[in-house]
């Protein structure tokens, strides 16, 4: 049987804080401290080094079942569009239908989440959480740790 394998978006493929860092906006109310508010915030996010690279290796792995795990802003709606475009800027037609949006990661039923974040469930998931941006999983140039899901052995 396949294993089930979620993948979070900001802080792990996509670098949402690259754009808020260099938003003119992040500062200015009422989006400080609330840069998810901020408009087509999501749109053209750059990705995370090595991240397309690696994502693409493990959906062309027959042993698993890729799907992206995301929380969308509730406030910004167009967020949740951006999120589905991106998806497929990046990942084309193998990827449709492999998006979930979500704010309770945990109620998704899958064998590993690799997620940098622990306010939606993450700690909560029955599999295994892969704390991306951790001691043990920095970023996805550190080959040993995903070594360790045996899932890209010939990467
Ligand atoms: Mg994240």
């Amino acid at each position: 049987m396949k294993k089930i394998i979620y993948i979070d978006m900001d802080g792990v493929i996509s670098d949402f804080d690259k754009a808020r860092r260099n938003s003119p906006l992040c500062n200015t109310s009422p989006y400080k401290g609330r840069p998810d508010r901020i408009p087509n915030i999501y749109k053209d996010l750059e990705p995370i080094v090595g991240a397309i690279e690696a994502v693409n290796k493990i959906m062309a792995n027959d042993n698993f079942e890729t799907f992206f795990l995301s929380t969308p802003p509730w406030d910004n709606p167009d967020g949740w569009k951006h999120k589905r475009l991106w998806i497929e800027k990046y990942f084309g037609n193998s990827a449709r239908h492999k998006l979930i949006l979500t704010a309770r990661k945990d109620l998704n039923i899958g064998d590993y989440l690799i997620d940098d974040s622990k306010f939606r469930g993450q700690q909560k998931f029955k599999g295994e959480w892969i704390e991306f941006g951790s001691k043990k999983f920095p970023d996805w140039q550190c080959r040993f740790n995903l070594l360790k899901l045996n899932f890209l052995i010939n990467i």
